[in-house]
């Protein structure tokens, strides 16, 4: 039995339902029964499996291999301390893994919580009247009523159908959109049948009231997303670089263990030992922590942008946003605050304002009708949904006036920039039509002048075109009403039209958008308004916004003959707007960006928004007056609708960039640091400065928190005072890499060993003495080169967190994370050289207070000559920057 072979009545009957829905309590019933509307999670692994997985991964298993040789080696040879090394690296591994899955866990929480940051409604009827209701508590047995854009919220047959046409592309992957309409016939296949509509399909256009029959895991998108399984989001352009780096890295640590491990055996080590000590330089030198905290940063940056209202839909849209160059956007509602008001009226030959006009019966009639709004309650309150142009227009008729009923509609699109509707009336049947004056005026014959219709002659239509012209120089959204009587044939239906009047809407600039303007400017990242609106309009919104001291708008006619080269050409133009565009217009645009090389965001709302919205590398949908279509195609929903949210959202788009180096210097640093005992113990013939258990310390260890607060520090205050990332730019640069490797690494080296040396000859070593492994002056020597690797990494935390800004300037947001990061630092390093657990697992021995003090000149050495360091590069740029004459 299928809900579309049989009568509207008799599915009526079986869902004992009706036309007009449920009650409120019926429906809270079905919700306990059926359960709620939504998709359920599939199961992707279970908690126990992935944390499985931390354990086995490659670099896992070289660890576990490396346990292995050590127990190994201590059942061949018992007493050398094997053991302790095998329970070491095999701690190390376990907290590893446990701290790779922790991370893992937080970045996906963090995902999943920003979707229910957008609830999702439709109207619905309920005890007979339309209600806004969550999608998730929609029940067999509702009726719902959709219009274009929205989603269809789950199964449902249709019981009115207005033009409608469905894009079915999720559950058929056809992207031509499919008529619907309450007629049966045709196949078998439920998603090709006629009358229905299925979750997972949005409607293209038209108007549609249909009745819910399945829902959730019930209907059959919910059938296909229990077979397909959800695929995890494919790794963004940056983490899949991190992955190829870690990789390489990997490869060159393999190559040195390789080198050491043949160098060890000309030395003469033994066997078991240069295994193990070879795999340990492997496995230290090895990020393999490396992805899982770049996933954790890109998820924490996302959090901290849905505080700031963008909420991100894809992990990759983060780091695009940093290397943003153009964001082509709207105009009403994304610019101004969308909240309008009438300033003027054309009626009768005469620019009134508002409250001069009397005796415009026809002009209300026309306001009062021509709309799209729905009337819906919301948490117990009746409000209009839809466009606050048309609510404007509504609430600012005078009380009383009689409403006559609707008998069809022509909707709006920004194709045609208007839209009609049909009533009866006492007079007959009307036709009310509203739009921009340039698409209604050529389709009207006659004008309203003092009650009676007149013939709209050239002198009165050039009056009526310099009314226009003054209302739009004020920057107001003009509207022509014009109306007819229908005679019967209903074809020629929007023409030979009554002029009626022209209305004149101010929409004030939302507070922050002059700055959020003046901020892109800055940092390099061009505006270009792009509005269905008048070019007068559009052009005095963007000087008021400071977009344009004097606008050039090319209107969509203008562009339409436009060639693509000419067009390139034309985006040379510094104040350019685009004004009377339609929205497939702005899909072209947005490719001949791209095609200059420049890196797009673009915002949208409507259903025809979808293409530009999906080839844009940024598409931003508005949260509060966008479409569900809208937002499904985008990559960022603006909660707020505001500007100046886009331009917050590039800002910790850039900084998630610069975090990621924050962290590789940090980390390259230690590994260099880590590196230079190994090298000295080979060219000097010394004893070995710091042991493979004690750089899995370090890497695995104490390193692990500072390194994840500087993934997450806040943008720093000059961040949006530099031109955008070009998009191809690698994470490690030959600057960076220099200042690590020479500068900051070296500097750490010097320091690690100094110490290594002063506790040695403290205690009496001379030079080519061989020390045992249990010599406590050797444990407190390796001890002194650890911690002090450790204390210079704690300076290092401040060095690492801007490339040339002071560690002490203002120009950097504080970070708590580092407080703690060091806290945790410092507390591991204490536990490692003055408890007896931490010495015996860690072969350190607790210090003398004079070593620490031997330290301290090294760690401040540092401070002071990359301080310098800095000082200098800043005073280059700053000289550069004089010189080319820019800031
Ligand atoms: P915008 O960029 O200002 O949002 P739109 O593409 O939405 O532009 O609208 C373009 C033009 O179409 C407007 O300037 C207005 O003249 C007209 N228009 C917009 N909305 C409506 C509507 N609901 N009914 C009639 N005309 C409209
Ligand atoms: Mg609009």
């Amino acid at each position: 039995m299928n809900p579309y072979q049989e009568d509207i009545e008799k599915l009526y009957a079986r869902l004992h339902s009706g036309a007009q829905g449920l009650a409120q309590a019926e429906a809270a019933d079905r919700l306990v029964r059926y359960g709620a509307n939504r998709l359920e999670k599939i199961r992707g692994q279970s908690a126990v499996a992935r944390l499985f997985k931390e354990f086995t991964h490659f670099f896992a298993l070289i660890l576990w291999l490396a346990a292995g040789l050590a127990f190994f080696a201590e059942w061949r040879d018992p007493g050398q301390g094997m053991a302790m090394m095998g329970y070491a690296v095999v701690g190390v591994i376990i907290i590893n893994g446990v701290f790779s899955y922790w991370q893992e866990y937080r970045a996906e929480k963090a995902l999943a919580a920003l979707s229910n940051l957008l609830p999702r409604y439709t109207t619905a009827l309920r005890d007979g009247r339309a209600m806004q209701v969550p999608v998730a508590e929609l029940v067999p047995g509702d009726v719902v009523v959709l219009v274009a854009g929205d989603d269809v919220p789950a199964d449902c047959r249709l019981i009115e159908a207005f033009s409608v046409r469905v894009n079915t592309a999720n559950l058929t992957g056809e992207s031509l959109p499919k008529s619907r309409d309450t007629g049966t016939a045709g196949d078998d296949l439920a998603a090709l049948r006629r009358d229905i509509l299925n979750a997972g399909t949005s409607l293209v256009s038209g108007k549609a009231k249909a009745m819910v029959y399945a829902t959730g895991m019930h209907t059959e998108f919910g059938d296909i997303a229990r077979l397909t399984q959800v695929a995890r989001e494919p790794l963004s352009p940056l983490q899949k670089e991190i992955a190829r780096l870690s990789r390489l890295v990997g490869l060159f640590a393999m190559l040195l263990g390789v080198v050491f491990f043949f160098i060890g055996r000309m030395l003469g080590l033994s066997m078991w030992d240069n295994l193990v000590f070879a795999i340990g330089i492997i496995v230290a030198n090895v990020p393999e922590g490396l992805l899982p905290t770049v996933t954790l940063s890109l998820a924490m940056a996302t959090q901290r942008m849905a505080k700031k209202n963008a909420l991100v839909r894809h992990l990759s849209a983060v780091e695009s946003l940093g290397s943003v160059s153009v964001i082509c956007s709207d105009k009403t509602g994304t610019l101004t605050q969308n909240r309008m008001s009438i300033r003027q009226v054309f009626h009768s030959g005469e620019l009134l304002d508002p409250a001069e006009l009397d005796g415009a019966e026809q002009l209300y009639d026309i306001m009062r009708h021509c709309h799209e709004l729905r009337r819906v309650e919301r948490d117990g309150q009746e409000i209009w949904q839809g466009d606050p142009m048309e609510v404007a227009l509504l609430e600012s008729l005078p009380p009383g006036g009689a409403v006559y009923p609707r008998v069809d509609e022509i909707p709006f699109d920004t194709e045609r920039k208007r839209m009609s509707v049909i009533c009866d009336t006492p007079q007959g049947r009307m036709l009310y039509c509203k739009g921009a004056p340039e698409t209604v005026l050529p389709l009207c014959r006659e004008m309203l002048g003092d009650g009676q219709r007149l013939p709209l002659g050239d002198d009165e239509r050039d009056r009526l075109l310099g009314a226009h012209e003054q209302m739009t120089a004020r920057g107001l959204r003009v509207i022509a009403l014009a109306y007819r009587n229908l005679p019967s044939q209903p074809n020629h239906r929007e023409s030979e039209l009554v002029f009626a009047g022209l209305v004149g809407l101010v929409d004030p600039p939302r507070p922050g958008v002059a700055d959020a303007i003046a901020a892109c400017r800055l940092a390099g990242i061009r505006v270009v308004m792009v509005t269905g609106d008048h070019p007068h309009t559009a052009g005095a919104l963007a000087r008021e916004i400071g977009l344009a001291q004097n606008p050039l708008a090319i209107t969509g006619d203008k562009l339409r003959i436009l060639s693509d080269a000419d067009l390139l050409l034309l985006l040379d133009e510094p104040d350019l707007i685009f004004a009377r565009t339609s929205a497939d217009q702005k899909m072209r645009i947005v490719q001949a960006l791209q095609r200059k090389g420049e890196i797009v965001a673009v915002t949208g709302d409507g259903v025809n928004d979808a293409p530009a919205l999906k080839c844009a590398d940024i598409g931003i949908a508005m949260g509060i007056s966008g479409t569900d279509v809208a937002k499904e195609a985008a990559d960022i929903v603006l909660l707020d609708d505001h500007f100046a949210t886009i331009v917050t959202a590039i800002e910790e788009g850039r900084a998630v960039f610069d975090n990621l180096r924050k962290f590789l210097t940090y980390i390259l640093t230690h590994n260099v640091a880590e590196l230079a005992p190994y090298i000295a113990f080979v060219l000097f013939k010394i004893p070995l400065p710091l042991t493979v258990i004690q750089i899995l310390a370090l890497d695995l260890g104490t390193e692990t928190l500072p390194a994840l607060a500087l993934g997450a520090e806040r943008p720093d205050h000059g961040i949006m005072r530099k031109p955008p990332r070009p998009r191809n730019e690698r994470l490690l640069n030959w600057g960076l890499l220099m200042r690590v490797y020479l500068f900051l690494g070296l500097l750490e080296s010097a320091g690690a060993l100094a110490a290594f040396f002063f506790v040695l000859y403290g205690g009496g070593w001379h030079a080519g003495q061989v020390l045992g492994m249990h010599d406590k002056l050797y444990l407190q020597a390796t001890a002194a080169c650890f911690s002090a690797i450790v204390l210079m990494q704690v300076v290092n935390i401040f060095m690492c967190r801007h490339p040339i800004y002071s560690a002490f300037s203002r120009n950097l947001a504080p970070n708590r994370l580092i407080a703690y990061g060091i806290a945790f630092e410092l507390g591991m390093l204490l536990l490692i050289d003055y408890t007896p657990l931490g010495n015996a697992l860690f072969g350190t021995a607790p210090l003398a207070i004079e070593v620490w003090l031997f330290m301290v000149p090294f760690g401040l050495g540092m401070w002071l000559l990359e301080e310098g360091r800095k000082a200098l590069v800043r005073r280059m740029a700053q000289r550069k920057a004089r010189v080319s004459g820019t800031p």
